[in-house]
């Protein structure tokens, strides 16, 4: 069984269909890549899964659990966590206060501080700033933030949304290596990246959306060197 399934969705914006029967599987420890041009649906893909957007047509199926009609916050607490595009830190409460954030449904107040204490750990320079304002963080430490405020839910599977957006390529690189790590310890990735080639070379599997379907799918390996699929996400 898939960790998680998504099985013939659709979601509409009004009368635009934003995704049309879209169908896919991420397993359990796998680095999955959802690529595609600008507006092809890659967003709307893991807002669905957050149940952030109503779904029209279709199941999305978690751990065996559907989960289609549940409520964001139900969806946390399954296990299932979002780093947003565009970071979306909280920029006048402190690093400390965006991860607290991350954990606000957990109840094991204890391990909220170990798994901190944690976080400081892999993100040092998170530790450094952790009685700073968010909105006083670079880019790349934002992006940092981010991904670090979802792993406090300690979720099951990690939705990255566009990462590498609006960072300088070093920093791009500094992404990547995180999410390799996090990949090498276990975690469960769903990543949206426009940086395709990259995202490609970080994933087992990849998926190309295009106009709200699903193009192509396959091994990363098999992809990142298809003709047809570097149309795709150059947008035609
Ligand atoms: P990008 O890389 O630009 O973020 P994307 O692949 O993530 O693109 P989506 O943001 O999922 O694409 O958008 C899919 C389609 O839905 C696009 O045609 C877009 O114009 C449309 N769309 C997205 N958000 C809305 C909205 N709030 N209202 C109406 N249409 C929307």
């Amino acid at each position: 069984m898939a960790l998680l399934e998504l099985d013939n969705v659709s979601v509409n914006y009004g009368a635009i269909q934003a995704i049309r029967s879209l169908s896919m599987t991420v397993e359990e420890g796998e680095v999955v890549t959802l690529i595609g041009a600008n507006g092809a649906g890659k967003t709307t893909t893991l807002r669905a899964v957050s149940r952030l957007l109503k779904v029209r047509e279709g199941r999305i199926v978690f751990r065996g659990q559907d989960l289609t009609r549940l409520a964001p916050d139900a969806v946390v607490r399954l296990g299932i966590a979002q780093s947003p595009e565009g970071r979306q830190v909280l920029a006048r409460q402190s690093v400390q206060d965006n991860l607290e954030l991350g954990a606000y449904l957990r109840g094991d107040r204890r391990e909220v501080v170990e798994d901190l204490r944690r976080m400081y750990e892999r993100f040092p320079r998170l530790g450094e700033r952790r009685h700073q304002l968010a909105g006083t963080l670079s880019g790349g430490e934002q992006q940092m933030l981010a991904i670090a405020r979802a792993l406090m839910s300690r979720p099951k599977l990690l939705l990255l949304d566009e990462p590498s957006l609006g960072l300088a390529p070093i920093i791009v690189l500094e992404i990547f290596t995180i999410i390799r790590e996090l990949a090498d310890q276990g975690v469960t990735i769903l990543l949206v990246e426009q940086n395709a080639k990259l995202a490609m070379n970080h994933s087992a599997r990849t998926y190309v959306l295009e106009a709200g379907s699903i193009t192509f799918s396959g091994p990363s390996a098999r992809l990142v060197n298809d003709e047809r699929v570097l149309h795709a996400y150059l947008g035609g």
